[in-house]
């Protein structure tokens, strides 16, 4: 018992501090640049490459810390400096995982360098699932990959939609259906390399929020890719597919596929980036609420705001006590028997949009303007309740692991 501790280590303060750094002093100055230019801001990305913020290492280090806590207070950190920069620095990260879930060796160290680009030269990635009409149905993919056995090529065909980075990244990850009788089983992941004819952006969405960050459709249209590009290699492919038709076959329950799983390690990440939009709001609320006199006080005298503020720590500190304990288990290897990983986005990201929208209403007129950042932490806050599985899948994957029944 006595090696129980909730503080974080040297290392990990180092990180965080280094982070944060980053944030207040890069991030935060241009966030209200780029969400009006509703673009990618690359030169925020090239400084974050320059100090080796962005780059594959960064990553790997904080991923491989053995309590589980580096990417959380990494993201925290990120995103307390500005969502829509920050999806910017970490959308990357979400293609790499793909490749690190699915991929051989080989094609972990020969994708995901390029997905990152070299400080001189960065680039992005996506990882492209959604579709117009598959968003929480990932079985309603449509997508197809079909294999063309004497050249050894995959050719994609279909429409993806909502991709983060989609059309302007160096390296796709495109997720398509091997096998439509299969259902989400019949699935597999590409890459699909630089300049590969037949990929082309579709619209780029205009957005309520998180609009530094680049959100378009993905075409693909006859798009050929070689059969090393085929996520974890034909074989693997070949017999999960013989597993899935024979399950199929014997009438078996339907069980958690490994995308799940691995959702539900990532989605703690997610949450960690929620802690942070709200942790920011709540700093400006909080001071404002010492600074700004009515009726002859400071607004903070009032039990109705302060106790508004009480409720705001509270929520997240616990969101991220959820966020830390879902990653702790991730990294120990801890099976996610009530769908912890979930838990911890569903209330991390409910928290973001609850506490952004009571930050506003602190900040009165001002909160509403763009002279001050909460309206914006507000609009970016938004996206925690949508993306990576939206609040209601979240309330439906914890009610089907806590009840062991296939809850609709
Ligand atoms: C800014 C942004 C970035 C994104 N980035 C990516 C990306 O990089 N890659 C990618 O592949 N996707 C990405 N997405 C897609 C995102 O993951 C989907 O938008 C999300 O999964 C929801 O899908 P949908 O929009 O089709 O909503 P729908 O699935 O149509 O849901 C609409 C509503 O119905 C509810 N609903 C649906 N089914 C149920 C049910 N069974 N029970 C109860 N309620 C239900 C939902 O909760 C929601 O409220 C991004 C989306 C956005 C907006």
């Amino acid at each position: 018992m006595g090696d129980f501790s909730l503080e974080l280590n040297d290392d990990q303060k180092g990180v965080r501090d280094w982070v944060h750094g980053f944030a207040a002093d890069v991030m935060r100055p241009a966030a209200a640049e780029w969400d009006e230019r509703e673009e990618t801001p690359w030169p925020v990305i090239q400084e974050a490459a320059k100090i080796g913020l962005y780059s594959m290492d960064f990553y790997a280090q904080a991923f491989f810390d053995p309590t589980g806590l580096g990417i959380p207070v990494a993201m925290e950190e990120l995103f307390w400096g500005d969502a829509g920069i920050g999806l910017s620095i970490v959308g990357t990260t979400l293609a790499a995982v793909g490749v690190l879930a699915n991929g051989t060796e080989e094609q972990i160290g020969t994708w995901v360098p390029q997905m990152f680009g070299t400080a001189d030269d960065v680039k992005v990635a996506a990882f492209c699932s959604s579709e117009p009409d598959a968003g929480s149905d990932v079985s309603a993919m449509r997508t197809r990959a079909v294999y063309d056995e004497a050249k050894d090529e995959w050719v994609l065909n279909g429409t993806k939609t909502w991709a983060t980075n989609g059309g302007i990244a160096n390296v796709h990850v495109v997720v398509a259906v091997v096998d439509p009788e299969l259902g989400a089983r019949g699935q597999a992941s590409f890459i699909v390399p630089p300049g590969t004819p037949g990929l082309s952006q579709g619209q780029k969405f205009k957005k309520h929020g998180i609009r530094a960050s680049h959100t378009a459709e993905v075409v693909l249209d006859g798009v050929r890719v070689p059969g090393s590009c085929l996520l974890g290699g034909k074989e693997k492919l070949d017999e999960r597919l013989a597993r899935a038709r024979e399950k199929q076959r014997a009438g078996g329950k339907r069980t958690k596929n490994a995308a799940m799983a691995t959702f539900e390690a990532s989605r703690p990440a997610v949450g960690a980036q929620a802690v942070g939009i709200a942790r920011a709001a709540y700093e400006v609320a909080l001071d404002y609420a010492k600074t700004r006199v009515q009726f002859g006080r400071p607004i903070i005298d009032n039990q109705g705001v302060a106790f508004t503020l009480a409720d705001m720590r509270t929520r997240i500190d616990a969101a991220r006590l959820l966020v830390w304990r879902a990653s702790w288990m991730a990294t120990a290897g801890k099976p996610f028997t009530a769908a912890e990983g979930s838990m911890s986005k569903l209330y991390a990201g409910e928290t973001a949009k609850w506490v952004t929208a009571q930050a506003m209403q602190i900040l009165g007129g001002n909160g509403f303007t763009r002279e001050y950042p909460v309206e914006r932490m507000h609009r970016d806050a938004a996206i925690y309740t949508i993306f990576e599985g939206t609040s209601e899948i979240q309330r439906l994957v914890i009610a089907r692991s806590i009840s062991g029944l296939p809850i609709r």
